[in-house]
This record gives structure tokens, C-alpha cells and sequence, in this order.
């Protein structure tokens, strides 16, 4: 069994609107060794429908709203714990890529003392059509019903827009804006650019394993 690690997580974060391009880069970098990719929403995804936090993900996620805080943490916490007791993510080597959490100024405090941020990554778009044709482009692709409609796509900006963007003053030292309107591998490029100049990435590219 992985050991659970009582240390803070090192973390990057990746923020920006629904659409701005989180899951993409945040997949990519996932696949690089000494990085670790935890999509929020996919963790809701993998949730049975049928269990009493699928029914509250479905509940919310379908109207363009965060689900509860501490639902959210809950459950975040405990598939952390899983992926390190089945070596997936090992904390004490891998940077954790979190894509989608925190979603709120109160998750990133409830989550403070957990992860050590490093670097917010900031995915600037502030084109909402562009957003939006994103979000429709990728309901048709992925089924997401949650991207489906006008009405919710609109809402999931409305919530960025109130609720997430203020993590951009709260973590205002560490944001790095970077214009998600260029070629996905342009972006790619840029938030490499801003992890090799991470000291926290520095020391692990030394570890040999
Ligand atoms: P995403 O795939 O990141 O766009 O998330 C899809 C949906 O999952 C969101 O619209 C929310 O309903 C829910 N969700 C994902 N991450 C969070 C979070 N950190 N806090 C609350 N709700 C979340």
C-alpha cells in the first residue's frame, strides 16, 4: 500500500473558465513522469448516478452550479488517499496537477493546510462565444450533459465568473496568466515555459527512481 503522506501535496493549479482548456493541458502534463492529473470533475464523473453523491453531482452539475464544498472536499480527499494507496499518485516525488479544485475561495482554505501551491496557472479567455462553442463542441464529443444547453453553458460562466474567479486575487502571488485562445500546444508550451522554472520542480527532475 502507498503510504499516506502527512506533508502538504506540492500542487500546481490550473484555473479558468469552463471551456478555457483546464482538462486538456492538465491530461498532458499528466502524462509526464513526476506529475500527477486530478480532474474534479472527472472524480464526480466516475460517480455511480445512483449513489447519494451521484444524485447530488447530477443535481447540480446539470443546472451550471458547484456542488457543496464539503461534499466536494470530501470526496476529493478520499480518491487522493486511493490513487496514493494504489501508487498511483506518490506524493513524495509527484507535483499534483489539480484541474477544477479549488473551485472557491472557502475550498481553497479548506484545502490550504493539504497542498502546497506552487504556481496557479491562469487559462484567460475572455471571449465568452468562444467558451461556449468550446462547451458545445465538447458535449457533442465527450456526452456531457452538463454542456448541452444555453442556458447551462451560460450558468457554468456566471459561476466562474462569481465564484471561481476570485481565487485569482487569493492566490495573486503565485498567478501566472497564460491566453487560452492560442493553439492548444502553444498554451502546452507556455505552462512548461513556468514549470521549469519552479524550484519545487527543479529539486524532483534530481530524484532518479
Ligand atoms: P468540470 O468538469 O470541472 O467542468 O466540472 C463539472 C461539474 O462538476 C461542475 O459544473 C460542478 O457542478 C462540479 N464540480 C467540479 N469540480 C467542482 C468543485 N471543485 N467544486 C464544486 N463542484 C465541482
Amino acid at each position: 500500500m502507498g503510504k499516506k503522506s502527512s506533508k502538504p501535496h506540492p500542487a500546481l493549479l490550473i484555473v479558468g473558465a469552463p471551456g478555457a482548456g483546464k482538462g486538456t493541458q492538465g491530461k498532458v502534463l499528466g502524462t509526464l513522469p513526476r506529475f500527477f492529473h486530478c480532474a474534479c470533475g472527472d472524480v464526480f464523473r466516475s460517480l455511480d448516478t445512483r449513489t447519494a453523491l451521484g444524485q447530488k453531482f447530477v443535481e447540480y452539475s446539470s443546472k451550471g452550479e458547484l456542488v457543496p464544498d464539503e461534499l466536494t472536499i470530501g470526496l476529493w480527499k478520499v480518491q487522493i488517499d486511493n490513487w496514493i494507496e494504489t501508487y498511483h499518485y506518490k506524493p513524495d516525488i509527484d507535483i499534483l496537477v489539480l484541474d477544477g479544485i479549488p473551485r472557491n475561495v472557502e475550498q481553497a482554505k479548506i484545502i490550504e493546510n493539504y497542498l502546497e501551491v506552487y504556481t496557479v496557472i491562469h487559462l484567460t479567455c475572455p471571449d465568452r462565444e468562444e467558451l461556449s462553442r468550446r462547451m458545445r463542441k465538447r458535449a457533442l464529443k465527450e456526452n456531457r450533459f452538463d454542456d448541452a444547453s444555453d442556458e447551462v453553458i451560460s450558468n457554468r460562466i456566471e459561476t466562474y465568473v462569481e465564484e471561481t474567479r476570485p481565487l485569482i486575487e487569493y492566490y495573486k502571488d503565485k498567478v501566472v496568466d497564460i491566453d487560452a485562445t492560442r493553439q492548444p500546444v502553444e498554451v502546452l508550451g507556455k505552462i512548461i515555459g513556468e514549470i521549469v522554472k519552479l524550484d519545487a520542480y527543479k529539486e524532483r527532475a534530481k530524484i532518479v527512481v
